[in-house]
């Protein structure tokens, strides 16, 4: 555990920084001490806001030269106790570096602070035509999406936050400012230090500056709902729509459970049965009922009970809402209860069977858990809700959580798909990586030799 700040220590950022930009308060600490994860952390020593990339320069070069652990925050939307300076020091809470630099639509790029919150991106963006398409649900900001390489629902066709970063300022744990990447639509030049960074959750510095591919919006949308009389047949719907080419921009796998509360909490009316939600975009309506008539032979084939589809906006925003909101809905129907989030993927062609296979874990550990994904890209989520304080309920929570992951790394895919490792997938990163694990760990004592960045994040 890191030692509380000195008082020179304090006086040093008092003087450097006025009250609205450090603080030492239990209300300002507090905040930064827990993410959506059951995780917790004693407060840290102190909060800092900076709001140039200088600014984190001169608190980087100095925290390196008294040993003060620095730990990054964004919007604090991690599931993986990713943010939490569990080993005190100071948190450098990014959010008042939230200017959009530049927008460049004839190169289809934004240069942005890392404090800007994506769904605020895409409000200065609407009318341009273009849009930062990466949707992890959360209004997260880019500083963290970039950190946890977050993802999404439209991923299965638009890629993740990694496909979108082209260039970076980074601060290294010693106060070094470096530029990764360039805006070029392509480069073969050396290695790709900023694919580094990106998804190593602030563990290598901190990044204050980026430039963003966008994608143009799409003209025509259709939405469909399809509903299958058992989880196998739906999920072998979806491997089959990706095989077939059909590039839907979402497709996600409900189960009854979770159905059954969204009619409740989100007035719908769905049937209660295991259902995929599927989106497509397309240059004409044309082109889209052509899909959408292509898609339904495939669901028919696969033994779908029923499939509505429409381009009515309306319906097709209330649609995603309520699965946007799966989290809060479940938290809702279990007051007072946590929620532990398994996230893992596979290849498509496995998600049958690792589907089937965390169904049969929740029942057969008798949690009440929720299974859903961004089928499209094998990703699976359970979400279960328990009381950490009864360690019996929440050790069967724990047991799917980890019978799901290892079945997914025996499936040659991984123990976190989107939410990163944080402190909750430190127990998996060898079993996922082995060796590399070793060279992972090498590399961060070359950038942070005195462990100084988020520490006990990805690395127990
Ligand atoms: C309801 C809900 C649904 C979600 N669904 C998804 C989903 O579908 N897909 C998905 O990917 N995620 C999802 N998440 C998780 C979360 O929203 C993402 O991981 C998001 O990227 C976190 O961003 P943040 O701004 O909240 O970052 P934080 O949680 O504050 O931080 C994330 C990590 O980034 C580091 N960090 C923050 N800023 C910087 C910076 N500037 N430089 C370096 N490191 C930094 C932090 O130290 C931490 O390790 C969901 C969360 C919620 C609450």
């Amino acid at each position: 555990m890191g030692k509380p700040l000195t008082q020179s220590q304090r006086n040093q950022l008092l003087e450097w920084f006025s009250q609205d930009q450090f603080s030492t308060g239990a209300s300002a600490c507090e905040l930064h001490i827990h993410d959506i994860s059951p995780h917790r952390c004693p407060p840290p020593s102190g909060v800092v806001w900076p709001k140039t990339t200088e600014e984190v320069a001169k608190v980087m070069a100095w925290a390196y030269q008294e040993e003060i652990a620095i730990t990054p925050w964004g919007a604090g939307t991690s599931t993986e106790g990713n943010p939490l300076p569990i080993e005190g020091g100071l948190v450098l809470d990014l959010t008042k570096m939230n200017r959009i630099i530049a927008i460049r639509p004839e190169d289809l790029q934004v240069d942005v602070e890392p404090g800007v919150f994506r769904r605020e991106l895409n409000r200065q963006l609407s009318g341009s035509g273009l849009f930062f398409p990466v949707d992890p649900g959360a209004d997260a900001t880019i500083g963290g999406m970039i950190a946890n390489n977050a993802s999404g629902v439209k991923t299965v066709k638009y890629g993740a936050t990694k496909d979108y970063v082209m260039q970076m300022t980074i601060v290294l744990p010693n106060g070094e400012i470096i530029t990764t990447g360039n805006r070029a639509h392509k480069s073969s030049s050396g290695y790709d230090l900023g694919k580094l960074f990106i998804g190593s959750e602030g563990t290598l510095g901190i990044v204050t500056e980026a430039t963003l591919r966008l994608s143009g919006v799409p003209e025509n949308q259709l939405a469909a709902t399809v509903t299958f009389p058992d989880l196998g047949s739906a999920s072998d719907a979806v491997a089959m729509i990706i095989g077939t080419g059909l590039e839907p921009a979402a497709l996600e796998l409900l189960t009854e459970g979770l159905i059954e509360l969204m009619n409740v909490e989100n007035g719908l009316n769905l049937d209660v049965m295991p259902s995929l939600f599927c989106e497509f975009h397309g240059i004409s309506r044309a082109s889209l009922e052509e899909v959408a008539t292509l898609a339904r032979e495939i669901c028919e084939d696969c033994g779908a009970l029923s499939f509505h589809y429409g381009t009515d906006d309306n319906e097709r925003r209330n649609l995603w809402r309520a699965r946007h909101d799966a989290w809060e809905t479940i938290n809702r129907a279990h007051p007072g209860k946590n929620t532990l989030i398994v996230d893992a993927a596979v290849p498509i062609s496995r998600y049958p069977e690792v589907v089937v296979f965390a169904n049969q874990a929740v029942r057969e550990q008798g949690v009440d858990g929720y299974v859903f994904g961004h089928a499209g890209d094998g990703n699976i989520h359970v979400v279960m809700a328990g009381d950490p304080e009864d360690q019996g309920e929440w050790s069967r929570l724990e047991t799917v959580n980890h019978l799901v992951v290892e079945k997914a790394i025996s499936l040659n895919g991984t123990c976190t798909g989107e939410h990163g490792v944080g402190i909750g997938k430190r127990k998996f990163m060898a079993m996922e990586h082995g060796e590399s694990f070793i060279l992972m760990k090498r590399i961060k004592d070359l950038i942070d030799p005195k462990g100084l960045m988020n520490p006990g994040k990805i690395f127990s």
